[in-house]
């Protein structure tokens, strides 16, 4: 079967005219995999449909927030109702109240939290919280962790730069770099030398707590209490972003799932339910020293806006205990299924999961960081990308990034699926 993408590519191209690359976030361009990346039309349930008509099971879910799958009847009717009082005032709602008490409601560490419209929002601010509050200017972030695309994270900065090969990028001062020091995730050793060579420096530690950005990568050995124990030790804050697992691993977040307490929290993704939307949260010791009732200054023209509030509001409601229930079992399907193949065949693949974030690693070796994934055999997995694609399965397009099931996915659709995987994993190997 050939995949036919004429419209996508005659949309590729104009869209090159006007903006950088065609795309408007740099992954979606599939420079790392090649190709044409379809340009899509319309979502509904697990499937997404592009320019020329190709139906695609998709995996990739806006990137994890759809994670009720796409166009949902009862999100897009409420997102509907809502637009027709106003999209945007620029002035409180209480919406926004009942969406903050969700959060804080479901999240053990988050006493308070601070809606803004991005992820990358979110950790922005929650580093200028924690640099305010500690009086403190260096950061500790991991090789592999992406936070978003503010100045202070583009260091080794996780899926997209890793895929372009591009780990730092021009337009950050030195002086922002300098800032920001480097360890390697599930590595506490290269923690404890960077607190060592900079006493009472370390404003924070920032973590994805399953690093989802070079792949689904958990925390291992107790990583994640080891970093508690060292931040609390030297007075820095601890801080989880949980733009991607917030809402996702469990109802609570990975905090809840790997029982740790951080002093500040970040989130995106799940709570807009697909529309643009961040929060950041934590302690309220140090929430409250955030603008108005504390001196850090934080602030945004349609923070909180009615329409993102109402998709996320909305699409929380709808994870209960029974939808975490059956986003697991889909999710251990998929897995199970997938190991089945890879030990009949003695495939050299390395299969990581937490809950309904998943990876196939082109690699027999235990992978712990962006060290074991930079050894992966990337001409494989782009060939692995492509079978699947033609075969009418949307995969993240790098091997630096995550899948993930949506409650909307069925297991015919996963058996279905994994026919098919098998076929083009032969055709690999
Ligand atoms: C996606 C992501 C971000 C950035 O969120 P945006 O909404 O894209 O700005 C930050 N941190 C993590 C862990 C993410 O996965």
């Amino acid at each position: 079967m050939q995949l036919r993408l004429d419209k996508s590519e005659t949309l590729f191209n104009r869209a090159q005219q006007t903006i950088p690359g065609g795309v408007n976030s740099p992954v979606r361009a599939f420079k790392g995999v090649g190709g044409t990346p379809p340009f899509i039309t319309k979502g509904r349930g697990p499937y997404i449909f592009d320019a020329d008509g190709n139906r695609y099971v998709d995996f990739v879910g806006s990137w994890g927030p759809l994670i009720l799958g796409h166009a949902h009847p009862e999100i897009v009717a409420a997102i509907q109702k809502i637009a027709q009082q106003g999209t945007s005032f620029g002035a409180p709602t209480a919406l926004e109240i009942g969406l903050a008490e969700m959060i804080v409601d479901r999240v053990p560490s988050a006493e308070m939290v601070r809606l803004v419209n991005s992820g990358t929002e979110a950790t922005m601010s929650a580093v200028r919280l924690a640099r305010g509050v500690t009086g403190r200017d260096k950061i500790i972030k991991f090789d592999g962790c992406y936070h978003g695309h503010s100045d202070s994270f583009l260091i080794a900065a996780g899926s997209g730069a890793l895929t372009l090969g591009e780990p730092n990028s021009p337009g950050v001062t030195k002086g922002t770099a300098a800032d920001t020091l480097l360890a390697q995730f599930n590595d506490i050793e290269t923690v404890q030398a960077l607190f060592e060579k900079n006493p009472g420096q370390i404003a924070c530690v920032v973590v994805e707590p399953v690093n989802g950005n070079t792949g689904c990568i958990p925390p291992q050995d107790d990583f994640l209490q080891h970093l508690r124990k060292l931040c609390s030790e030297k007075g820095a804050l601890l801080v989880l972003d949980e733009v991607m697992t917030g809402f996702r691993v469990t109802r609570g977040g990975a905090n809840e799932l790997y029982g740790v307490d951080a002093d500040l929290l970040t989130f995106g993704k799940v709570i807009g339910g697909g529309m643009p939307i961040g929060a950041f949260g934590g302690k309220r010791e140090f929430m409250e020293q955030v603008s108005p009732s504390g001196p850090v200054y934080q602030a945004g023209t349609l923070s909180g806006n009615p329409v993102a509030v109402t998709a996320g509001i909305e699409t929380l409601k709808r994870l209960d205990k029974l939808a975490y229930e059956k986003l697991e079992s889909l999710s251990k399907h998929w897995a199970t299924g997938l190991q089945k193949i890879i030990d009949k065949n003695g495939y050299p693949l390395t299969q990581h999961r937490v809950g309904s974030m998943f990876t196939l690693f082109f690699s027999e070796n235990a992978i712990r960081n962006t060290l074991d994934v930079a050894k992966c055999d990337i001409e494989k997995f782009n060939r692995w990308f492509n079978g699947m694609l033609e075969e009418g399965v949307y995969l993240a397009p790098s091997q630096y990034e995550a899948g993930f099931m949506s409650l909307a996915h069925t297991i015919e659709i996963l058996d279905e699926t994994l026919a098919k995987a098998e076929a083009v994993l032969g055709e690999v190997f």
